[in-house]
């Protein structure tokens, strides 16, 4: 019998990009659906009802035809006050836009500046650049560590990541801390990933046309519960968005998520119902932590972060056997033992509060920790 073909091709002789060959690959964790996922600061119940109405309405004519951006950039303008539409640029997700951004601003010589521990994400994109990845490590507290960024800042600083309110920390950086980092660093951008907007309530987004080298960037995988439609985007002047829609590919986004994000926009209600139960449900967890003497960071976003120690694999591996998955985070720099929860419904967290019990009695966590602090 003849062998399968693969067996008898030679190995390609094609090399990547020596900064490719020195790149991981980036695989997230895989998770059950039966599970309570509490491991990606998901929306953890549903996207808006309207949003399932016009998924529903979907005609052949819609999927055949390519998608078109720049009206829904109008709507979204429109919706989150920019003077123009051109301030605007939908992409294929936040994760999209980071890596669009860095493609287009950062090149050898050049430094990304970033607060650590924060998203994975921008270290990974900086490491397909030849720009070389300033971090600055934040104190125990995991407070923006804002005075050693200001002092980071070189004439070779070319984009600024800050994540606010930042993961896996859930603590923030103020609007006037951002602006005197923008002011310090006026020949770099500053990124500011509003990922977590809506549980914070706090945007910079009006000071788009204030701050000329502010970009800030939204997502609708959070609060809008549409992480599977991968929808995102940036703000910022006309100048610097000109620069990036010539990196993106202009049909990035697709036709399905086009025409779920006005309706999305429009339900508010179910954003203030959606955010209002999950910062009741953050108050329950956070004082069942309390209860359970488990060590936390105070969180403006879905998710908290605790202090689980030595047994932070075991700790994850005996909530998944209850039902709920919860992210390792101890591999994120001065994060050793740290284990990030998302926050979902009170209901959700409910269920979350008897698994959390039930695995810090198991480990025997908690109460001898408590004491010794
Ligand atoms: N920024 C931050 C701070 C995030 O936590 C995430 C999601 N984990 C993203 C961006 C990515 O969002 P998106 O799903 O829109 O790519």
């Amino acid at each position: 019998m003849a062998k399968p073909r693969t067996e008898t091709l030679a190995p390609p002789q094609v090399a990547p990009r020596a900064r490719v060959q020195a790149m991981k690959e980036y695989h997230p964790p895989l998770g059950s659906r039966d599970s309570l996922r509490l491991d990606f600061n998901e929306n953890t119940l549903a996207c808006s009802p309207k949003v399932r109405e016009v998924l529903a309405s979907i005609s052949s004519g819609d999927l055949t035809r390519y998608p078109e951006r720049e009206p829904v950039e109008a709507i979204v303008a429109a919706h989150l006050g920019p003077d123009a539409a051109e301030q605007v640029v939908l992409t294929n997700g936040v994760d999209e836009a980071i890596h669009v951004l860095f493609e287009t601003f950062l090149e050898e010589g050049d430094e990304l500046l970033l607060p650590v521990p924060t998203y994975t994400m921008y270290e990974v994109y900086a490491s397909a650049t030849d720009a070389r990845v300033v971090a600055v490590q934040a104190d125990d507290d995991l407070e923006f560590p804002f005075e050693r960024l200001l002092a980071a800042i070189t004439p070779r600083t070319k984009i600024i990541a800050v994540a606010n309110p930042n993961s896996p920390s859930g603590t923030v950086a103020t609007r006037a801390q951002l602006v005197e980092l923008a002011a310090k660093a006026t020949h770099a951008v500053l990124l500011v990933d509003e990922a977590y907007f809506h549980f914070h309530g706090e945007t910079m987004i009006d000071l788009i046309g204030i701050v000329p080298n502010l970009i800030v960037a939204r997502t609708f995988s959070k609060a809008y519960g549409l992480a599977g439609l991968r929808l995102g985007l940036l703000v910022g002047s006309v100048d610097l968005m000109r620069w990036v829609r010539r990196v993106l590919s202009p049909y990035s986004v697709n036709s399905l998520a086009l025409a779920c994000l006005p309706p999305a926009l429009d339900d508010k209600a179910y954003i203030d119902w959606y955010v209002g139960e999950v910062l009741a449900a953050r108050a329950d967890f956070e004082a069942a932590l309390d209860a359970a003497c488990v060590r936390r960071w105070p969180s403006r976003a879905n998710f908290v972060l605790v202090d689980i120690g030595p047994q932070h694999a075991e700790f994850v591996r005996l909530m998944r056997a209850v039902g709920v998955l919860v992210r390792d985070r101890s591999t994120d720099p001065g994060c050793d033992g740290r284990v990030r929860i998302t926050i979902g419904t009170r209901e959700q967290m409910t269920q979350a509060i008897v698994a959390l019990n039930q695995t810090v009695a198991a480990l025997g966590l908690g109460k001898a920790k408590g004491e010794a602090r």
